[in-house]
């Protein structure tokens, strides 16, 4: 059922290749309904979400109220709330650690230079509705923006066909502290947030996953709003050596294959005998999982098994995929953990499933996808953050540096910005000025 691919066949160069989400197939769909809400205001966003939710919402009950977040607190049982509030303390912990502080640098010639690091003051996040909730992705996105000192959180979510808002999610949300929750989702619940309308005021970031309609919107409202990142299927690149357990392998396979059929779950080995185990592991345990067809699907058209020749071999192929999950199953993981540059996030050993970072154990699940590893970071504290230069020259230090300033200013042509200088020093020959 899985591919198996050996060194040197040609199916290798396949599962490299461009993995980008294709966006353009749903570009002028996502402009119109764009359009719609940017001129229509709340009524353009309403008729969008009875077109495509099939819910009629009128403006006046976008915003979720407080009587229904108190409602799904009693919908929800007490194992999910304690989970989910031990989660939220090791997502905080973990992100308390990327703050970082604005800082000045006073120099003896007179001039003091610095940056000032500032929380974005309000953001909005879109948490996908659909079959699935999505309580954990309420966390991951919200919490980092907390940390970071954003004011106004506001989550947007699908309404269901009657209208209400998946329990989970409006108790994760009320637990990471959002208090502005709209029910509206879709490319429609990003332009509303891009743009604002009569209800919904407009943020400065949007982020947060959502399907390819959500994801192409977010592309093209990038611009008015910043985004976090395009995020495309998920994914997990296994490193797996003989001493890796083939049932824990498989298990992890499965657990990335069951999100979505366009879900990649590959093995990298060098280890033959592994591979073979693994492949009968998967076989077995796939029919056992509730989610068995999508969990095919995903296998059969984007898994893979790759033998290498050695373990050095498996790093370079982790590093060209960049995948958005790297699991280390070897016996000697930080003896390989140096040469890993591309991944979003890199589980360590045999007992830290992806499961464990995707939930709980505090480093964020939105990650870069697609091999955009390569470049992109997971969400973090910084997502949320802006930086401003400050620059404090006195007079001294001006004379000091000008000459070279309008020399640069004139090669550029710009006479005005070498006379901004200019001035100063000619006040300062003929004494005028003061420091
Ligand atoms: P969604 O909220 O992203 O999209 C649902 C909305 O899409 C609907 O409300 C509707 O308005 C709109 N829509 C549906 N069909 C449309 C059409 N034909 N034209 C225009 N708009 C249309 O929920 P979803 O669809 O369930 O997708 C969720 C996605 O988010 C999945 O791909 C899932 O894997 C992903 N996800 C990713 C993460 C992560 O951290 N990477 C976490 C959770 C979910």
């Amino acid at each position: 059922m899985i591919r198996v691919i050996k060194p040197r066949d040609d199916g290798l160069s396949e599962i490299l290749a461009n993995r980008a989400l294709d966006l353009e197939q749903v570009d002028e769909q996502v402009k119109e309904i764009i359009k719609t809400v940017r001129t229509g205001g709340d009524d353009g966003l309403c008729a969008v979400t009875a077109r495509l939710d099939g819910v009629e919402i009128v403006p006046g009950d976008l915003l979720v109220s407080q009587a229904e977040i108190k409602e799904a607190y009693q919908a929800v049982n007490k194992e999910f709330l304690s989970a989910l509030r031990q989660a939220a303390e090791n997502i905080k912990n973990f992100h308390r650690r990327q703050l970082r502080n604005s800082w000045f640098e006073p120099r003896p010639e007179g001039v003091t230079l610095g940056q000032l690091i500032t929380p974005l003051h309000r953001v909005g996040i879109y948490v996908p509705g659909g079959k699935a909730s999505y309580p954990s992705s309420v966390l991951m996105n919200a919490l980092p923006a907390t940390v970071a000192g954003v004011k106004e959180i506001v989550m947007v979510t699908p309404p269901g066909k009657d209208g209400s808002v998946n329990p989970y999610t409006l108790v994760a949300a009320s637990e990471a502290g959002i208090a502005e929750i709209y029910r509206v989702g879709g490319a429609q619940a990003i332009a509303a947030l891009a743009y604002g309308t009569e209800t919904i005021p407009g943020v400065e970031k949007i982020t947060g996953p959502g399907n390819i309609y959500v994801t192409a919107a977010k592309r093209q409202v990038f611009g008015t709003v910043d985004i976090d990142m395009l995020a495309g299927p998920s994914e997990v690149l296994i490193i797996a050596d003989g001493a890796a357990r083939p049932d824990f392998v498989a298990a992890d396979m499965l657990a990335q294959a069951e999100h979505d059929e366009m879900a990649s779950a590959i093995l990298v080995t060098n280890d033959t005998k592994l591979a073979e185990m693994v492949k009968n592991e998967l076989a077995q345990q796939i029919v056992k999982i509730s989610r068995r067809e999508i969990a095919e699907k995903s296998i059969i058209e984007r898994g893979a098994i790759i033998i290498t020749e050695a373990m050095e071999n498996c790093i370079q192929i982790a590093n060209a995929y960049a995948p958005e999950h790297l699991e280390l199953q070897v016996l000697e993981p930080y003896r390989w953990l140096g040469g890993i540059r591309n991944a979003g996030a890199v589980f360590i050993g045999a007992f830290s499933p992806e499961p464990v970072g995707d939930y709980f154990a505090g480093p964020n699940h939105v990650l870069p996808t697609g091999g955009t590893a390569k470049f992109f970071s997971p969400l973090n504290v910084d997502t949320f953050m802006k930086k401003t230069s400050l620059i404090d020259y006195s007079m001294q230090a001006l004379c000091t540096d000008g000459r070279q300033i309008m020399a640069l200013a004139a090669t550029e042509g710009l006479d005005a910005h070498a006379k901004a200088v200019g001035i100063r020093l000619e006040q300062r020959e003929t004494g005028q000025g003061q420091d």
